[in-house]
């Protein structure tokens, strides 16, 4: 007798497999990033297609296979129809989703950053302005969940807090560098007072912030290449999609 399983899950990869088959990768709510089977979706119109979309939240029903848990039911419970009709929210939806699913290592719960996806996505969903902070909000915040979250306090190399007007960030070391600790990692970039203030601001995790702020586009832009290439850094490879994020900043 196969174990039963339910769970909420959100559809963040999907892949063709053998002829009629799918692969649905979908970060789920109790088992984290997992790899579920559904049998047949390509050939026949079969019902549960429709609930297993591409970044849908649904409600899983699920037996464990040999190598894949198998999808025997699924009930959309969010799909998100304002996100996909909409360029700009659709190409934030592909970024996070990305990300995710090169992140997570596979069956390891991460219930609080599933919650939080949820409520980023329902914040697209409702509201059609400050992606792009929100994108950077998401960056941020992901990497924290995951024990990644970079030092914006106090210098990582000499640990006491950073003065004067420039400052570094280190891929390398995770962080902030003072000046006088700038040579410890040659590739260390400047950062901006005004862009370290954001950052600090954005790993608050509380968005309704994002409502009432107004931030210059050159020190979002800022802040965007500072977590892109730390990212990167941290996945080790270049991100697909990154490049097509190119939201216009409302
Ligand atoms: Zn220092």
């Amino acid at each position: 007798m196969n174990e039963f399983y339910r769970t909420k899950g959100i559809i963040i990869g999907k892949r063709d497999f053998l002829e009629a088959d799918k692969i649905l990768t979908v970060f789920t709510e109790d088992f984290g990033k997992i790899s579920v089977k559904a049998k047949g979706i390509k050939k026949i119109k079969a019902k549960l297609a429709g609930h297993l979309e591409m970044f849908n939240c649904v409600d899983l029903e699920l037996i464990k296979g040999r190598s894949h848990y198998v999808v025997v039911g699924a009930q959309a419970i969010k799909t998100f129809e304002n996100i996909k009709k909409d360029f700009d929210r659709t190409s934030a939806f592909y970024y996070t989703t990305e990300i995710l699913a090169k992140i997570l290592a596979e069956n390891a719960p991460q219930t609080n950053l599933f919650h939080f996806l949820l409520a980023i996505f329902s914040r697209l969903e409702e509201k059609n302005d400050k992606i792009f902070l929100l994108i950077l909000f998401f960056e941020l915040n992901v990497l924290d969940f995951l024990g990644f979250k970079p030092e914006l306090m106090v210098c990582v190399g000499c640990r006491e807090n950073i003065y004067g007007h420039t400052f570094f960030f280190s891929d390398e070391r995770g962080g902030i560098l003072c000046e006088t600790c700038q040579n410890s990692d040659i590739f260390s970039t400047t950062i901006s007072q005004n862009a370290l203030k954001l950052m600090r601001l954005l790993v608050s995790k509380d968005f309704s912030f994002i409502e009432k702020i107004k931030i210059r586009s050159d020190i979002t832009n800022e802040v965007k290449n500072i977590n892109g290439f730390f990212l990167e850094h941290i996945l080790g490879r270049k991100l697909r999609s990154a490049d097509f994020v190119t939201i216009k900043q409302i």
